[in-house]
């Protein structure tokens, strides 16, 4: 279509619209980020499949009555984990009291253990609850355990997306289930 013919509000392409100034950037993928659709459901949620596989295949550091520790594969720091029940469970307040009770008593433990065994010298600990608050796993109550170290912080994510890690995830399981205190 000429511009000669082409009545305002139609594009080159004969597709309409209302032109503006503004750029757009088609991010399709984010989709997975507004959408519920996405989120698995319990037949593959990977919170609920970890348990059902050995300890260091699934990266999990402990296991409770009704909840259990595991690291987190996509970890914000060296030695981040999650604490969550076996139930499939997307939040918090859906939890019993006993599955709150150990799910706070795990968390105690991950931070001693941590502190021990990886000389950290503070922690991020929290729960985001729904995808739009940054859960990745929205189906399923996690809490997260971020160590921090004093000199953690540095400009690799803002330059390059990119988190150093200084040690490998089964060498961290490794060594903090060998450090888990167990009754
Ligand atoms: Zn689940």
């Amino acid at each position: 279509m000429s511009d000669a013919v082409r009545p305002e509000g139609v594009a080159e392409s004969g597709m309409v619209g209302e032109p503006d100034e503004l750029q757009r950037l088609w991010v399709p993928h984010r989709m997975v980020y507004v959408s519920d659709h996405q989120q698995p459901d319990h037949t593959d949620c990977p919170f609920c499949a970890a348990p059902q596989r050995a300890d260091e295949d699934a990266l999990i550091v402990a296991r409770g009555e009704t909840s259990y520790v595991i690291m987190n594969l996509f970890p914000y720091n060296n030695g981040h984990m999650l604490v969550c029940p076996y139930r499939h469970v997307s939040q918090y307040d859906e939890a019993t009291p006993e599955e709150v009770a150990e799910i706070g008593a795990l968390t105690q433990t991950a931070m001693r253990v941590a502190r021990d065994v990886m000389g950290c010298h503070g922690f991020n600990i929290g729960m985001n609850q729904g995808a739009i608050a940054g859960a990745g796993v929205a189906a399923h109550l996690h809490q997260h355990i971020v160590p921090r170290w004093a000199s953690d912080a540095n400009f690799f994510p803002i330059i390059g997306k990119t988190k150093a890690m200084p040690q490998l995830l089964g060498d961290v399981r490794e060594a903090i289930a060998a450090a888990w205190p167990h009754p």
